[in-house]
């Protein structure tokens, strides 16, 4: 048995609360499914801003490199809001990104139907719904050069970006998506501008030739501004959404909505090796922190992506999410997703109860 090793990253706020559950999970399956999983945390964000005076600390992101899965809970919060953008928290978060070249971000949006009440749009629109939504997360136009605000001759100021991809960039996260797509319903939908932006006419390209080495898996395309309408006029057309950056971090926001439970999203970022980091795609809820409240459904099911993504245990990451169905039947909710006639029970007891059905 290959041993691999997983670091934890808590973070700041909630993290700290609802990892320690995500934990507790990944520790019960390790065991029932002999995974040979080790594990040990380190220091990200405001906290080790705190502790180090860097968002993330050298010895972070050495063990960071030589682990097979990061597992992190949040970073960020009012306490450090004041700090120069240099060692914010949401440093450690990009510095990750960029440092392990993770550049193909997973985003799922699943409704369980136990929850379909929580969307708001109506049940039968949303209930089931199944979509993942995988994200260039390294480039596009939040990094493309040269960028900035300058003044122009007439005195007027002028901000400007630059959108640019280049073909292996388009092709890297295009397998991640065929990939994926094998995984689940063998359908993915590129989404694009090219009626108007040139990179997008080379994304769409690109993506054709990739799809030839997938002819299990059926391609289409979709405009962007159809793929927004398209989301919530009826969502369950979709099996896998790719597209750029920009694009993704709208349209993922969107499509998390959908689900109306923020708390109940895990969301996964990889690199070419298919090494990754997991974490909920929720913040650090400083206003809900220390206060043993928190829904810590979408860091478990984090782990269940890392299984499933990262550490080649299919079985153990089923495992987890027939355990959280199984809670919700059971009408346990954490407060951010109760509604009548639930029973309303804290992060620990949720943990216990994922346990439990484990
Ligand atoms: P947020 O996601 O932290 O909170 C939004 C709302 O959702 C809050 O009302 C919060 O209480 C609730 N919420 C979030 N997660 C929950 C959970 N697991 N259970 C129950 N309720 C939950 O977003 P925000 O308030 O915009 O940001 C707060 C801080 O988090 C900021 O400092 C922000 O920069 C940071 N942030 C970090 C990440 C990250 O670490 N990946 C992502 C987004 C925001």
């Amino acid at each position: 048995m290959t041993s691999r090793n997983v670091l934890i990253l808590p973070g700041d706020g909630i993290g700290p609360e609802i990892v320690a559950q995500a934990v507790r999970v990944l520790d019960k399956v390790n065991e029932k499914f002999a995974l040979g999983v080790t594990h040990e945390s380190a220091l990200v964000g405001g906290s080790a801003y705190d502790e180090t005076g860097s968002p993330l600390p050298e010895a972070t992101l050495t063990k960071a490199k030589a682990a097979d899965a990061i597992l992190l809970g949040a970073v960020g919060g009012p306490k450090w809001d004041g700090l120069d953008m240099s060692v914010r928290p949401e440093k450690g978060l990009l510095g990750l990104r960029s440092n392990l070249d993770l550049f193909s971000n997973l985003r799922p949006a699943i409704l369980y139907p136990q929850l379909a009440d929580a969307s708001s749009l109506k049940p039968e629109i949303v209930a089931g719904l199944d979509i993942l939504i995988v994200r260039e997360l390294t480039g596009g136009i939040y990094f493309g050069q040269p960028r900035g605000i300058r003044t122009l001759e007439n005195g007027e100021r002028e901000g400007f970006n630059t959108y640019v991809y280049n073909e292996s960039e388009i092709r890297r996260i295009a397998h991640s998506a065929f990939i994926a797509a094998r995984q689940r319903g063998k359908r993915v939908c590129s989404i694009d501008k090219s009626n108007v932006l040139e990179v997008t006419v080379l994304w769409k390209e690109i993506m054709e030739e990739v799809a030839k080495e997938y002819p299990d898996v059926e391609l289409s395309h979709m405009l962007v501004d159809n793929a927004a309408m398209q989301l919530v006029r009826a969502p369950k057309q979709f099996d896998v959404m790719v597209t750029g950056n920009m694009f993704g971090d709208i349209l993922s926001d969107a499509a998390a909505m959908l689900t109306g439970s923020i708390g109940m999203l895990p969301s996964a970022s990889l690199n070419a090796e298919g090494r990754g980091m997991y974490e909920p795609c929720h913040g650090s809820a400083p206003d809900i922190a220390g206060k043993g409240i928190a829904n810590p459904l979408a860091t478990i099911l984090s782990v269940a992506m890392m299984l499933r993504y990262s550490l080649d245990a299919k079985d153990a990451a089923d495992a987890i999410e027939a355990a959280v169905s199984n809670v919700l039947d059971q009408g346990l909710r954490t407060s951010d997703i109760a509604s009548e006639g639930n029973k309303v029970v804290g992060t620990e007891e949720m943990g216990n109860a994922v346990l439990a059905a484990l």
